[in-house]
């Protein structure tokens, strides 16, 4: 009976272990390497074991750093099941399928524009037919519904309140007369955080395997967060110009939406008109709506006021390119949510060109900007930027709020961790190195847990887990 690290030790995305017990394999996510152009070929790479041999997936949930190298493992022979909550399943189809189209279109892009002789014969990761063949292995399993999946073998899925149908997976082990449970923490929302449900507290375990994305730091409070977003809106609304959001699709887009709604008066929002300017984010908007059991009980509340979609009476849905483009004719008075999140493509760009140079016009930015993405460099205050190869100084304002962190900070994972009353041995994954070593002092400091900081490929051997 053993747990095998293999992806998010070394880095923060590419999430993926592996249990083995009684000659059983089974998975727990199976992510895609995010980064530069070097770690992002390490997804070309073949996995250290056989894919037809793995006997089941489990799947935390729909992001892609979780889920999309699936594609990969059912093209390379896994025929299995994969678990994971309902909604999961729903928002997989949206997720692993536009990650197949960017793959597509990046390697056709390489092959006009070649850089290199490998270009000429530039092959995507994946396909679209991947995608669609990996969906089938989909199976949604409710959450806190225990089910055995195998000999020996359990599973159950319960609220990390980090996106819709995000779980921590609680997995028993039970080999030779011993048995062992894990539980494997995905990504942890924060508490009282707008739609979802907090994180569920779980009481036993024998090992926890923990993301530490945010295990450094602190957010900044909620209320305070909402007043900022108030002030940005009264501040824009005087200038006269437009505001952008970059957002990303899945989760930022409905929690916008959703504070607009809430707060619609006291921010003046009918002062202007919103525009939701996604596809990806209109599908998912429309998964979320159809999911109120997974709300909190505010957004619940609020669910069952309202009649429908849209919830705003001034939002409007561009999913075609031609309303999308009519946008850009809006001088002023509008608020347009637009991907992708950090700026690196999508429609957001072309907002970007009509807008950022118009001092009157404000970008407000909500989501965490990677290093080497437009939107990193907005944040830090460059006065030029160059889309589409051509340059635009940049005049219009710009806010930062990072109060709405899908990730839990410090606090909400240890609140989390707190839960656990049989002390258990906890693993810290899915960090930056420095991040994941504060946090394990952090966690041995305050929680008096035993804890690593596994490396890539180390195994346990769970039937002599040392706690
Ligand atoms: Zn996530
Ligand atoms: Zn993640």
């Amino acid at each position: 009976m053993e747990l095998q690290f293999y992806g998010a030790t070394e880095r923060v995305t590419g999430s993926c272990h592996i249990l083995r017990t009684s000659g059983l394999t089974i998975l727990v996510d199976c992510g895609l390497i995010q980064g530069t152009k070097e770690e992002e070929a390490l997804n070309r790479s073949p996995f250290p074991f056989d894919p037809s041999s793995l006997d089941a997936v489990l799947l935390s949930h729909g992001h892609i750093d979780h889920s999309g190298r699936l594609p990969l493992l059912v093209k390379y022979g896994f025929r299995g099941p994969v678990y994971t909550q309902q909604a999961t399943v729903d928002l997989c189809r949206i997720l692993l399928l536009d990650s197949a189209s960017l793959a597509e279109n990046d390697a056709a892009y390489r092959r006009k524009n070649p850089q290199t002789r490998r270009d000429l014969h530039a092959e995507p990761l994946y396909t679209r037919q991947d995608a669609l063949r990996s969906l089938e292995k989909l199976e949604g399993i409710p959450y806190d519904a225990k089910k055995k999946i195998l000999p020996g073998v359990s599973v159950c899925f319960r609220d990390a309140g980090h996106i819709l149908g995000s779980a921590c997976v609680e997995v028993w082990l039970e080999e030779g007369g011993i048995t062992r449970k894990l539980v494997f923490s995905g990504d942890l929302g924060q508490y009282d955080s707008p739609i979802l449900k907090d994180p569920e507290a779980i009481g036993e375990a024998d090992a926890v395997i923990v993301e530490s994305t945010y295990g450094d730091r602190l957010h900044r409070a909620f209320d305070l967060t909402l007043s900022e977003i108030g002030g940005i809106l009264s501040s824009a609304c005087d200038r006269c110009g437009n505001i952008l959001i970059p957002a990303f699709a899945i989760g930022r887009s409905q929690e916008l939406l959703y504070l607009f709604a809430k707060n619609a008066d006291t921010w003046g929002l009918n002062r202007w008109q919103v525009y939701l300017d996604s596809p990806m984010a209109i599908e998912a908007s429309r998964i979320y709506w159809d999911y109120p059991e997974l709300y909190d009980e505010e957004a619940l509340l609020f669910r069952n006021a309202v009649k429908g979609m849209p919830v705003l009476k001034n939002l409007h849905l561009t999913p075609r390119v031609e309303q999308s483009q009519a946008i850009n004719s809006r001088r002023s008075g509008a608020i347009i949510i637009a991907g992708s999140g950090m700026c690196n493509g999508g429609r957001i760009l072309h907002h970007l060109k009509h807008n950022v140079n118009r001092p009157e016009c404000s970008v407000l930015v909500t989501g965490y900007q990677a290093e080497g993405t437009l939107g990193r460099q907005l944040v830090d205050g460059a006065e030029n930027i160059t889309i589409h190869g051509k340059a635009f100084p940049v005049k219009a304002a710009l806010h930062t709020v990072g109060g709405l962190s899908a990730h839990g900070d410090q606090e909400d994972m240890l609140r989390w961790l707190g839960g656990f009353r049989s002390r258990p041995k906890v693993f810290v994954v899915h960090g930056d190195e420095g991040v994941k070593k504060i946090f394990r002092e952090v966690i041995e400091a305050k929680l008096h847990f035993d804890v690593s900081i596994p490396l890539a490929g180390e195994v346990i051997d769970l039937a002599v887990l040392q706690k």
